[in-house]
């Protein structure tokens, strides 16, 4: 274990513990439910989308460490996001526990989301991490939908 690969599992940690952004949006223009029936993780992710641009997005619910601190990294980093950025930070963020892009690679250009790289090792794993990416990945192509991951 580097320090590098502790440092971000303390980001792991301190988000699941102190989750941002963490609470219902009641002028959301867009409202996912996600499940990932295989760890129980369940969350609604809440996005504000005018004009292409995500004012605000929130979320809540109960899940693992790894799907609530996920979550709460997305929001942080989503917010006065456009949908464009926010799609490729989806991608990027895909590569990242998918194992495509290596640990290094995605410390340097990915920032907080680099903190994910890990879960890349443990399968069962990724759709924790995912969960709420792809929530949001279907709000800001779709009304209010249902998603799960099986
Ligand atoms: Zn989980």
């Amino acid at each position: 274990m580097s320090d590098l690969r502790e440092l971000y599992q303390d980001i792991i940690m301190d988000h699941n513990k102190n989750p941002q952004n963490f609470h219902k949006l009641e002028n959301a223009t867009r409202v996912i439910d996600g499940k990932n029936p295989l760890c129980g993780d369940h969350y609604t992710i809440y996005l504000l989308i005018e004009n292409d641009i995500i004012k605000d997005i929130c979320f809540d619910g109960s899940g693992c460490a790894i799907s609530k601190a996920s979550g709460s990294v997305m929001t942080t980093i989503l917010k006065g996001k456009s949908v464009k950025e926010a799609e490729e930070l989806f991608n990027n963020f895909h590569d990242v526990v998918t194992g495509k892009i290596n640990f290094d690679d995605a410390i340097i250009d990915l920032g907080k989301l680099g903190a994910f790289a890990g879960v890349a090792e443990f399968p069962s794993r990724v759709k924790c991490a995912s969960l709420a990416w792809h929530a949001m990945h279907q709000g800001i192509k779709n009304e209010n939908v249902e998603i799960s991951t099986e």
